[in-house]
């Protein structure tokens, strides 16, 4: 079906090819002004209409009804018909893949070029596919017939692999490169197929899929094939992941996230994690790699850097991008390369991408903050409360200003009833707490100025005040809280028995 699907819809014209669009032009120019040159050369990535722009070229060139002035075929008259249906005399199409002998390609090739085409005011097209799988001798003999072309001759030579080509072969084609297909433009012609079609399918899934297809417009449509072939009329997501590898971004952002913070064990329980739901380690590998490159061209090139992603990724991207040091992101790229290309065969699939967390952030600038993952060392990083008669005075009052949000914001109070100042000074006090969600609610603009104005009132001085985690939360609040008259027990009756 997904084969069928890409033939069934495989542009019949110019207008229909997708992307391409310097190369279309000047051909269709030189089809118009019949200025042709012997050989062409189609460089590019596979599935990108390097083949499809060389059948529709040849079918125009032999065309027995094109209009003057004009370079799209008729696909009606014979010659354009055994050519749709890869009849006709006048193209032939060769695998270098599967003819690289000498022998080959003198009998398929230079014998058969020195026939005059059938079609009497056509040419005979030579369509060479994966040309650089040719031997030596085979490219010694094409370049024979480069040299002294028959006329009525053309040759279009496809490659994937330029560098395989021959210098010789190349300076005697007029060459064009082929891009990847943007995924715009990709998205746009599944759209289409999936009207033609009749099937209804959500645009973030053509998204996705034009995502995992890379620019390869065969592969979306391979995909998307796929996926039609399996739905009865209905497209749900099981039966889309079917389909589609699974999305890990969302995943890997947590990861790299982790190791952005510095936090060897949470990065290793999300491997962990990934591995348990059957994610598979190089896919998990290969996503690592491609998220931090996106991070790092983000780094360097900005807002401007155009992220084929959707704009949730987009923000996810830009936060670790600016959360990273450039040096860092290069440095996890190549721990993470040289992982890949020297993957040992390990009985825990998982080692090396574990290995590679070890290995960046044991290099990391931040080594104390890996030590802070063990229990042992938690009181290096204790924080000290700095208790002054400001702080004092907080500890006195703190029910009062917990009473004083209340009708603000029921929670934001029993946020603050949970937290303590952790010291005070001149103009700004540092409130610690828990969690950090704790904090995020309590950092929002409209809830610290809040806080800020109650704090105000009761010290009768304007003063501003951040957010930290106290490391050694337990301890600094029964000590605060054993100052004040409530117990720290009571600090989540506020949420009428919820606890936080
Ligand atoms: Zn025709």
């Amino acid at each position: 079906m997904s084969e069928v699907l890409y033939r069934k819809y495989r542009p019949k014209v110019f207008k229909e090819v997708v992307g391409q669009r310097p190369i279309k032009v000047t051909l269709e120019n030189e089809i118009i002004s019949g200025m042709l040159a012997h050989a062409y050369l189609f460089v590019g990535p596979r599935g990108t209409g390097k083949t499809t722009l060389a059948r529709l070229f040849a079918r125009s060139l032999n065309c027995l009804n094109r209009k003057e002035n004009e370079a799209e075929p008729c696909n009606a008259c014979q010659a354009c018909q055994s050519n749709l249906n890869n009849q006709s005399l006048d193209v032939i199409e060769i695998d270098a893949a599967s003819h690289t002998g000498v022998d080959n390609v003198r009998e398929n090739i230079i014998a058969n070029a020195q026939t005059p085409p059938f079609n009497q005011k056509g040419y005979k097209v030579f369509v060479i596919d994966e040309v650089h799988m040719l031997s030596k001798s085979a490219f010694n003999a094409l370049l024979k017939t480069l040299e002294e072309p028959p006329k009525q001759v053309i040759f279009i030579l496809a490659t994937t692999e330029i560098h395989k080509v021959p210098e010789t072969i190349i300076s005697r084609c007029q060459r064009f490169d082929f891009k990847k297909i943007p995924q715009a433009e990709v998205i746009k012609r599944l759209t289409e197929i999936i009207e033609w079609e009749k099937i209804q399918i959500e645009d973030s899934v053509l998204a996705q899929i034009a995502r995992r297809s890379e620019g390869c417009l065969r592969d979306a449509e391979s995909l998307l094939g796929q996926i039609i072939s399996l739905s009865s009329g209905k497209v749900t997501d099981d039966l889309v992941s079917l389909v589609l590898p699974r999305n890990n971004w969302q995943e890997i952002d947590i990861l790299l996230e982790a190791l952005r913070l510095n936090n060897l064990a949470a990065a290793l329980n999300q491997i962990a994690k990934l591995i348990d739901e059957g994610v598979d380690v190089d896919t998990l590998l290969n996503d690592l790699l491609d998220y931090v490159r996106q991070t790092m061209l983000y780094k360097i090139i900005g807002s401007d850097f155009s992220l084929n992603l959707d704009d949730h990724l987009k923000e996810e991207i830009k936060k670790q991008a600016d959360g990273f040091q450039l040096a860092d992101l290069s440095r996890l790229l190549n721990i993470l390369l040289n992982k890949t290309s020297n993957k040992q065969q390990s009985i825990i699939d998982q080692l090396p991408l574990e290995l590679a967390c070890v290995e960046f952030l044991l290099a990391s600038t931040s080594e104390l903050k890996i030590e802070h993952q063990t229990p042992a060392n938690i009181s290096n990083n204790k924080i000290e409360i700095e208790k002054n008669d400001l702080w004092k005075s907080l500890q006195n009052n703190w029910d009062h200003l917990v009473d004083l949000l209340k009708p603000l914001n029921h929670s934001i109070s029993g946020l603050i009833k949970n937290a303590h100042p952790l010291n005070a000074g001149e103009q700004e006090i540092v409130i610690g707490c828990e969690f950090s969600f704790h904090i995020e609610q309590l950092s929002k603009p409209e809830m610290k100025q809040e806080i800020e104005e109650k704090i105000a009132r009761i010290l009768n001085k304007k003063i501003k005040i951040t957010f930290e985690i106290d490391d050694d939360y337990q301890a600094h609040h029964q000590e605060f809280r054993g100052g004040s008259e409530k117990g720290v027990n009571e600090a989540v009756d506020v949420f009428g028995g919820e606890v936080l």
